[in-house]
């Protein structure tokens, strides 16, 4: 075959049933050997294979399987995993899973997001004296284990630029990115593997450049492609870009000698545009990723063929894929009971298959049927909105987003709340115990009536008011014994939203995700949070805090619609949570915290899209919470440290109090913070909770007297990290003792 073909990016590993989850959840506990993983993971490769074939997919992907992570996996094929983990004898698989996990002694390696999604790699750690040497097998095996099935498949590989990029420095002031002529000679070396074992093609991914790089960078993709392209007896090589425009990327890959290139014609919808002026591509094959693969909306195929058609003349040859892999969705939507009308707007992994077979015949000019996909777009057009909820967002009056000026609010606060300085509070869960989770379960399930399960909760919150005025805490909570899930509690509430039964994603390892489907304008038919906030408020005279999420974290944590601007989507939002915030401060509730951990996430991957990103960000926030009286006061909560471009946008917000992950790092982010002028309440936490380690008083009092020193006491708060809920009472309860000792002890130094 001279071209690939129609063909995907990536598809989904989890197993359709999260059956990885399991297996590996299993071999975790001890509870099954080595070769029960093994066999799962064999299942499933060969399901997913025979899946493509059979779709009629004229390429079909292979090394898209992992245990964990395909990073990682990239790490240990190239023999780069940190020596902490190597030299402990345990097994190739145990020492793999020690780097994604940790031991004892030996932490993990980080783990952060993957460019601007909601998966995570694990990150590899290089030093100017690491080394590689091609000391695995995976895509070998795969191409192997296929062919046993009669399917030839074109092994998916991390590219050498994009993998060190993603690397991180072991020393300061060293580029990984130094190590590319370290590690070059290892792909050849695998390349000429893959061609001895008769791979025609290759696919190597770029998606870094989907970001800002530096000339070093550019010169990098030169240099890799360029050298790669020369290995000895090397199979054709296909470069994928996605996560947007590849930027002077597209140049660099299209003067390199490659075969064929991908390219994501949906993310930046202008990129087609650069890709059909490139004049350097015509020589290469042309991939135009036209099927969305990071969300779940059926393709309108006169839009994506339209698309495609403008490559013709550009390429040697132009075939269909998908944006990105199809990691990022579900596998089938047919598994799902969804309305019917909505269903028919939808596509997941498998019709997304289906959509880019399809449209390769379309544009190979074959008579296909589109009607099916053309009457759905035609319908999802007639999309009804909602009259009530666009006559608001028409008369949003710049006003309703501005609040009394801090300082006015915070004395005004100061007086009705009565706090003493310092005061203690939490970021909103506590550890869910079996007997919560048992009762949430059973009512879904039709088993536990209302009744009952109002009465369960309220047992619920009463026993954890009652520990928090046990404790001594200030600003009491909830505990959030009635939430799964701090997006999907509000999504199963909020009209336009529909959440899923079997919509798992990979988020890492064997953690996965099930993002609610934002289809519609988005209203809130009747409060969400108000009586139990009303109840907890009831059992105490301190005040109880009362816990949203904000309008950026549910976007960021939905899959949303596509058919208008985001920042529109997020004013709806926001004001189906100002209403929230409307009827809690009328239950009684004068602190009110509005989660917005994913904030950062959303950020455009290059800096151009980072003002425009900001300006309706930060205003979905102000538009969520400016509609209180000034003696109400607002919080909001962020789970990171390093803040970086974000800083400015978190200032913006003009939360009365925000509490940010700070115990790892010892307060060093308040020294950026007051640096970026930030003048409000903060809250550095105190007590790491991803840690079982429960911190004495003496390090709290540490931290406390650190944070004094970087910011006035009057503005200063004292809380943990994040929620409690992956905790349990046995550490959280000393812990917060500690944290309400200390919390006194600097109080008094005051
Ligand atoms: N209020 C939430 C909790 O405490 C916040 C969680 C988060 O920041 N991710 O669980
Ligand atoms: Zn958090």
């Amino acid at each position: 075959m001279n071209t690939i073909g129609t063909t995907i990016l990536g598809y989904p590993r989890i197993g359709p049933d999260r059956e990885l989850k399991r297996a590996l959840e299993r071999y975790w506990a001890g509870t099954t050997g080595e070769a029960e993983l093994l066999a799962v993971g064999k299942t499933l490769r060969a399901r997913a294979w025979q899946r493509l074939r059979d779709a009629g997919l004229e390429s079909v992907p292979a090394n898209t399987f992992s245990h964990y992570d395909q990073v990682l996996d990239t790490a240990e094929l190239f023999g780069a995993l940190p020596e902490r983990f190597t030299r402990l004898g345990l097994s190739p698989l145990d020492t793999y899973f020690a780097a994604a996990r940790g031991v004892q002694d030996e932490p993990a390696l980080e783990m952060t997001k993957w460019f601007d999604t909601n998966y995570h790699y694990l990150v590899p750690e290089l030093g100017p004296g690491s080394r590689f040497t091609l000391s695995g097998t995976k895509p070998l095996d795969e191409v192997r284990e296929a062919r046993e099935l009669g399917i030839e498949t074109r092994p998916v590989l991390v590219g050498p630029v994009t993998f060190l990029l993603l690397a991180k420095a072991t020393q300061p002031g060293f580029r990984p990115l130094e190590l590319l002529d370290e590690l070059l000679p290892d792909y050849a070396a695998l390349l000429s593997s893959l061609k001895a074992e008769g791979v025609e093609w290759v696919q190597l991914d770029e998606p870094a450049f989907a970001g800002d790089r530096t000339t070093k960078g550019l010169n990098a993709l030169t240099r890799a492609y360029h050298v790669l392209a020369k290995a000895q007896d090397r199979p054709k090589l296909l470069v994928a870009g996605y996560f947007g425009g590849l930027g002077r990327g597209l140049g660099v890959l299209a003067r390199s000698p490659i075969e064929a290139l991908a390219v994501d014609l949906v993310t930046d919808e202008s990129f087609v545009d650069a890709v059909a002026a490139e004049g350097a591509l015509r020589d290469k094959e042309v991939l135009a990723g036209i099927v969305d693969g990071r969300n779940v909306w059926r393709t309108d195929p006169d839009r994506a063929l339209e698309r495609a058609a403008r490559l013709a003349g550009t390429a040697r040859h132009v075939s269909i894929t998908t944006s990105c892999s199809l990691l990022h969705v579900p596998y089938d939507v047919e598994a799902e009971n969804l309305d019917p009308r909505l269903k028919s707007w939808l596509a997941f992994a498998d019709q997304k298959v289906a959509e880019v077979v399809l449209l390769g015949r379309a544009l190979r000019g074959e008579q296909v049927d589109l009607s099916a996909a053309r009457a759905a777009a035609a319908d999802r057009a007639t999309n009804p909105l909602d009259a009530a909820v666009r006559e608001r967002l028409a008369a949003l009056k710049p006003g309703d987003a501005v609040r009394e000026p801090y300082e006015r609010r915070a004395a005004v606060q100061q007086e009705s709340l009565g706090l003493p300085p310092l005061p203690t509070t939490t970021i909103g869960s506590f550890p869910q115990t079996t007997d919560v989770r048992k009762a949430r379960a059973a009512y879904r399930a039709g088993t536990l009536e209302e009744a009952g399960y109002v009465a369960e909760m309220h047992a619920e919150i009463d026993r954890v008011v009652g520990l928090q005025e046990e404790l001594g805490l200030d600003v009491l909570v909830h505990g959030e014994p009635e939430r799964n899930d701090m997006v999907q509690y509000f999504a199963e509430q909020l009209a336009g939203f529909a959440p899923t039964e079997h919509g798992w994603v990979q988020s890492y390892g064997s953690r996965c995700v099930r993002p609610p489907i934002l289809h519609g304008d988005v209203s809130r038919p009747r409060p969400m949070t108000v009586p139990w906030a009303r109840y907890a408020q009831s059992r105490t005279a301190k005040p109880i805090k009362g816990m949203l999420t904000g309008p950026v974290t549910i976007l960021a944590w939905s899959f949303v619609r596509d058919d208008q601007p985001l920042a529109d989507t997020a004013l709806q939002v926001a004001f189906a949570i100002r209403d929230e915030v409307a009827d809690l401060e009328a239950a009684g509730v004068r602190v009110i915290q509005v989660d917005e951990p994913a904030l950062r996430e959303l950020l455009p991957l290059r800096a151009a899209g980072h003002t425009a990103y900001f300006d309706w960000a930060v205003r979905a926030f102000r538009v969520a919470t400016a509609g209180v009286a000034e003696g109400t006061q607002i919080h909001t909560h962020m789970c990171y440290s390093e803040f970086g471009e974000v800083l400015p946008a978190i200032d913006g917000l003009d939360a009365d109090v925000t509490s940010i992950e700070a115990a790892r790092s010892k307060m060093e982010v308040l020294a950026d913070l007051s640096a970026g002028g930030f003048a409000r309440g903060v809250g550095p936490g105190v007590y790491d909770i991803h840690s079982p380690r429960v911190p004495g008083v003496e390090e709290v009092v540490d931290l406390l007297r650190t944070a004094a020193s970087a910011v006035p006491a009057q503005r200063l708060w004292v809380n943990p990290d994040c929620g409690l809920k992956t905790r349990r009472y046995a550490e959280v309860e000393p812990a917060l003792r500690h944290l309400v000792a200390a919390a006194r002890q600097v109080r008094a130094e005051l």
